[in-house]
């Protein structure tokens, strides 16, 4: 893996959304707190950002959980800083962007990802970096649609299975152009656009995504059975580090 200072001069910022209600996943503690190996899904993420080549992260969290948001980040390997979420996930972004202006005004590339998905790979982050490094304004990783997709009430003539082929299921960290990410948000929010994540606001005005390959590894967290998967997925990096060493 290339070593931070081989990736972006400016140093590459991360806005880790996680102001979510999380009501999918059912009672317990919010989703970006719970726990897998001790360590909250949110402080997962960041370690996973930190070793793909971020330098520093803003977390977005809901005002009332600051404090434990504190505790669970109190060990990450990299400068972090609160802010609180908005009503939309958008909204989370844009208070994340402010920051990430703030605090690093130097910042040229920000990549936007979810606390949902705490084990994206290092070298998935790593692609995504070095795509924006290449010039491209928007990055996304993404995999293959593995399941047959059938749409339901399609509109007449249209096909009811979707050709899988041409699909693919679109991860986070996704990967910007700061200025331009700002831009889009700025758009969206004064269109009323929804949009679910942050290359759909930069098409919205007009900006090319480029897509870089993603990993089933980086599943996202919603509801329980997801937290097993996740569980799973912790235990055999942790079983093939422990082998190495
Ligand atoms: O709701 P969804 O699954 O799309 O949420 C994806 C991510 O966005 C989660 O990490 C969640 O915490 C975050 N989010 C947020 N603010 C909101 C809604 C979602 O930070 N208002």
């Amino acid at each position: 893996m290339k070593s931070r200072t081989e990736l972006s001069p400016e140093p590459v910022v991360a806005v880790v959304v996680a102001a979510g209600s999380g009501v999918r996943l059912g009672a317990g503690a919010p989703k970006a707190l719970r726990e897998i190996g001790g360590r909250a899904l949110v402080a997962h993420a960041v370690n996973a950002l930190a070793a793909g080549g971020a330098a520093r992260v803003v977390v977005v969290a809901r005002t009332e959980l600051a404090e434990d948001f504190g505790r669970a980040l109190a060990e990450a390997p990299i400068p972090w800083t609160l802010v609180p979420g908005g009503a939309e996930r958008s909204d989370s972004v844009s208070n994340g962007l402010d920051e990430v202006a703030r605090v690093e005004p130097s910042a040229r590339h920000v990549l936007v990802h979810d606390a949902a998905r705490p084990f994206v790979p290092a070298s998935v982050v790593t692609a995504v970096i070095e795509a924006l490094d290449a010039g491209a304004t928007a990055v996304v990783p993404a995999v293959p649609v593995v399941d047959t997709i059938r749409r339901v009430d399609p509109a007449p003539g249209e096909e009811t299975v979707v050709d899988r082929s041409r699909l693919r299921a679109v991860q986070t960290p996704q990967g910007f152009d700061l200025q331009t990410l700002v831009r889009a948000h700025r758009f969206v929010r004064s269109e009323g656009l929804a949009v679910t994540d942050d290359a759909m606001a930069c098409e919205a005005i007009g900006a090319p995504v480029t897509l870089v390959e993603g990993a089933r590894d980086s599943l996202k967290v919603t509801e329980p059975f997801d937290m097993e998967l996740a569980e799973a997925v912790w235990y055999r990096r942790r079983s093939a580090t422990a082998a190495i060493e």
